[in-house]
């Protein structure tokens, strides 16, 4: 496995029901002992608000000790409302922001966000005029495209913006093909990019569930891959079982070709990120501490 010291984080969304609300302080718990370098919270994506963004960013703060880092999208957004919860998260110690175009409302017409920021490049300049250094400013990748991209030389010269504009670190979207992440590290090299790009996991626990995000997000889910989650449809255990070996061995695959680290799209479930990281042998910190893997 790569030498240098590897990232993992895992992301979180703000819970949308009081059950979910309930259930979320144990998925925290129960992660956070994996010693994760920080946790990542979504904002806006399925109806979540600024104020659910802020209030788990601060629950897992309070609750573990661990850095957590708050996503801010441009759909809506004006420069005055970025810089006040900007103001908002640094006075609390936040120290990570991801920062994305965000899924347009159904019915947008076009790419850009509607709000001040039509594109992540430039909510990355605008955290970078008004907060210089003060943030690690994370933004999203496409190693197989962005849906609304035209091509992927143009999807690749979007992702430059926001690396010109100060991003220092790139999460990609979910993939089941290695190659397609290692074909875009090449072209970062090629570019001159030389931030860390670390690659997004699913977990799979779900055929129904991971087919519809696929088809929204432009992941592919292999042929093979889809016809054996097909015939495990009625036996949830297996296709837990299959699931793990595929995305372990993709895990394995990523960060033993140098993958920087793994984020993990936990969708608030902490039992599949767990198994996955045992699976791999992933060191779990001794209890009382917190972060890092080396
Ligand atoms: P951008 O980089 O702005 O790109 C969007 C599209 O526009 C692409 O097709 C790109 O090629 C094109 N484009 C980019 N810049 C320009 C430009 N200057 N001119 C013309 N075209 C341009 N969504 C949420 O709503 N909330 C979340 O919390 C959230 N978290 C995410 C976390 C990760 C790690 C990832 C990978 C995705 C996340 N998403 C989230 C989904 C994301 O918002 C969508 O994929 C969205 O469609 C694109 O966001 P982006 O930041 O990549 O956009």
């Amino acid at each position: 496995m790569n030498a240098q010291r590897l990232q993992f984080s895992f992301e979180l969304f703000p819970p949308r029901t009081p059950e979910g609300a309930r259930k979320l302080p144990a998925t925290i718990a129960r992660l956070a002992a994996l010693g994760p370098d920080y946790f990542s919270v979504t904002y806006g994506a399925g109806g979540s608000t600024q104020e659910g963004t802020y209030e788990t960013v601060m629950g897992v703060v309070a609750q573990t000790g661990a850095e957590a880092a708050p996503h801010l999208t441009c759909v809506g957004a004006t420069r005055a409302n970025i810089a006040a919860q900007l103001a908002r998260y640094r006075a609390a110690g936040i120290r990570r922001i991801v920062a994305l175009r965000g899924d347009l409302p159904s019915g947008t017409t076009g790419t850009q966000a509607p709000g001040e920021f039509g594109y992540a490049n430039e909510l990355v300049a605008f955290i970078r005029e008004t907060c210089g250094a003060q943030f690690c400013i994370e933004v999203a990748a496409y190693p197989e495209m962005h849906p609304q991209a035209p091509d992927p030389n143009t999807d690749f010269e979007n992702f430059r913006r926001k690396i010109a504009a100060g991003a220092d670190r790139a999460l990609t979207q979910y993939f089941f093909n290695a190659d397609a992440y290692f074909d875009f590290l090449d072209r970062c090299v090629a570019a001159g990019i030389a931030i860390p790009v670390v690659p997004g996991i699913m977990p799979i626990t779900n055929f129904a569930q991971l087919a519809r995000f696929s088809a929204a997000c432009g992941a592919e889910i292999p042929r093979w891959i889809r016809l054996r989650l097909e015939q495990f449809q009625n036996d949830p255990a297996a296709l837990l079982d299959f699931g793990l070996e595929v995305v372990a061995r993709l895990c394995r695959v990523l960060l033993d070709g140098g993958a920087p680290g793994l984020h993990f799209y936990t969708l608030n479930q902490a039992e599949p990120t767990f198994r996955l990281w045992k699976h791999l042998g992933l060191p779990v910190p001794v209890a009382g501490s917190c972060g890092s893997q080396d």
